[in-house]
Formats: structure tokens, sequence, C-alpha cells
């Protein structure tokens, strides 16, 4: 699909003020780190999550992991505990409803099949985007340049091979930043936390290292129209995503998952240091919703409710930043 055509697609998402000066936003918040996902995607159906946990349990390596995971999985110690819905239609409806409850729009990722079931009954609070790297059975790029020309690819997000071991830089993934920057389609990447202990088990390749946001730097060298964003903020390296963002101010982040699942001292002083460094026009709302729909208000009400953050700077972050990004909403 041509440009043009693409965004006569997108004025349907955009309802213009009257004196057609200046378009008031439709949505009044931009969600870029919400997925389109199955019950069992993050294990068993069913599975909890804190909102946000208070603490990262030791573990005794002496132990069976499933000690740990009754930690984490089963009964972990925090005062909310989100519940994940089992059924699919169930999932897909809440993280809809939601969606409509607090006007959000949702860059939505995940599988082409799952994500077009979500879109298909968003009622246009989602935007489409297709996401890989938990496995190495990667899409093929000429698939997702059909998915394009279909209008089904408004970015490619989340690519999450960090849970592969598989850093930014790693030149597995360069055809995919070609393919984006070619099609002038964003791309954002998991930087940072996966579930505490991953690598033992659920995701035996997962490594911090390959988190680290130098790794961006030679991608964003190679790829110079490529428009990026680090995912998680690439908690908890704040020195490294400062020095990314100044470097490359073509290169955004969102907040997903640290917003609602991470103690509140920590995301707030995490987030403070990004828009005390100076890039409060760099960072964008995500709830990194994944079978949690329920999460999606807590996320908005702790950006909402941050002492340090000026009613602009909430704005930005909420919507102005990721429209800005999308190049959506003017
Ligand atoms: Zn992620």
């Amino acid at each position: 699909m041509s440009r043009f055509v693409l965004s006569i697609a997108l004025g349907a998402l955009i309802v213009f003020g009257t004196s057609c000066v200046q378009a008031q936003p439709r949505f009044a918040i931009i969600d870029m780190h919400f997925h389109a996902e199955r019950p069992d995607a993050e294990g068993p159906p069913g599975g909890k999550v804190c909102a946000p946990y208070q603490e990262w349990a030791p573990r005794d390596p002496g132990r069976p992991i499933e000690e740990y995971l009754e930690w984490f999985t089963l009964h972990p110690t925090c005062r909310t505990i989100l519940t994940a819905p089992t059924e699919s239609a169930v999932l897909r409806d809440r993280g809809i409803a939601m969606l409509k409850r607090y006007n959000i729009l949702a860059l939505a990722g995940g599988d082409a099949a799952t994500v077009e079931d979500f879109r298909s009954q968003s009622e246009g609070h989602i935007l489409p985007a297709i996401g890989f790297g938990q496995s190495l059975d990667f899409p093929s790029v000429e698939g997702l340049r059909k998915l394009f020309s279909e209008g089904k690819l408004w970015a490619i997000s989340e690519i999450t091979a960090q849970y592969s071991g598989i850093a930014p830089d790693d030149l597995r993934l360069d055809p995919y930043f070609a393919l984006a920057e070619e099609l002038d389609i964003p791309v954002g990447i998991h930087l940072g936390p996966g579930p505490p202990g991953t690598a033992y088990f659920a995701t035996p390749e997962y490594r911090a290292s390959a988190g680290d946001p130098m790794r961006l730097e030679a991608v964003l060298i190679r790829h110079p129209h490529l428009r990026m964003y680090a995912m998680h903020a690439g908690w908890p390296m704040s020195d490294a995503m400062i020095a990314m963002l100044y470097a490359h101010p073509q290169l955004y982040v969102d907040v997903g998952i640290l917003d609602y699942a991470y103690p509140e001292r920590d995301f707030y002083a995490y987030l403070r240091r990004l828009v005390d460094a100076g890039f409060e026009q760099r960072i964008m709302f995500g709830s990194d919703n994944m079978i949690w729909p329920d999460a999606i208000p807590i996320a908005i009400r702790r950006i909402q409710t941050a002492p340090f953050l000026t009613a602009r700077q909430k704005r930005l972050i909420l919507h102005d930043n990721a429209a800005r990004f999308m190049r959506i909403e003017g």
C-alpha cells in the first residue's frame, strides 16, 4: 500500500476540530506496547502477576525451580495480584474494553492471526504490528512485506530476540531493520527485563547482556532513517539508555511493564532519571499488557499520579510523543 493510501486510511482515525485549524486527537492515550495474545502465551492459562511487585525473591539453586516458580507464578507476595482470563475471547474482549473505556489507541504486537483477530473487533482502537523473536522461528521478510501491502503492518514490534540471546546489532535482525527503514514503519525492540530468572525456567537463551542499549548504536548508524524505540526503556541501564537517546535523537523509548509491575520507587526513579536528563519528548506510554488487561488502568494511573511530572509531561508521555513518533494525528 502506498503512503498516500495509508494516510487516507489514517484519516479515518482522526477527528478534526470544527475550525479545521487544529486537529483534536481522537484518542486520549496511545499505548505503544500492547500485546494481542492467547491465554497460554505466558505459561499455563490463568497466570498471575503483581501490579506492582514489591520485591524480587531470591532463589536457592540447590532447591527445585518449582519452589521459585511457586512464588513467581502462583503466590507472588504483593498487595495487588492480577489473574489472567483463561478464555481467548474473554482475554481479547477485556483488553479491547479497556482500550475503549480509557479511549486508547494501541499498537498491538503479536502473530498475524491473533493481531488481526483483535484488530477486527477493536472498532479502530488497534493498529496492527507483528512481533517475533522469542523463538528462532522469525517471519519471512516477504511475508511482512505482504502484510504491509494489505495495511496490516503499522510497525514491527515487539522484537523479543533478547529472549533468544540475540542482541539488536546481531546481523540476523538486520533484514527486518532494513525492511522497516524501506517501508518507513517504526520498530519496537525489547530491551531489558524478562520474567526474573527466566533463563532458568522459560527461555534458556535469555541474556540480560543482550539488552544493553549500547547494542542499538550499530543499528541506528547502519539505518539512519529507521524509527526505532527501545521497549521497557532499556531498564535498568539508564546510563546507556541516556547515552543512546542523546547521541541518536530519532530514538524513543516506552515504559511498558515498568509502569505496572515494577516497584513504585524504582519505576519512578527510572522514569525521573530519563525526564531529568532532558528526554520528556522521547518517552512513550506502553502498558505491556500481555494477558492481564487490568494492568492497563494501573499503568495509566501511575503516570497520571507521578508526583514529579508536570501536566504537560504527562500528556507528552501518555499521548503526544507517540503521535509524533508514529506520525499520526497531526
Ligand atoms: Zn518486552
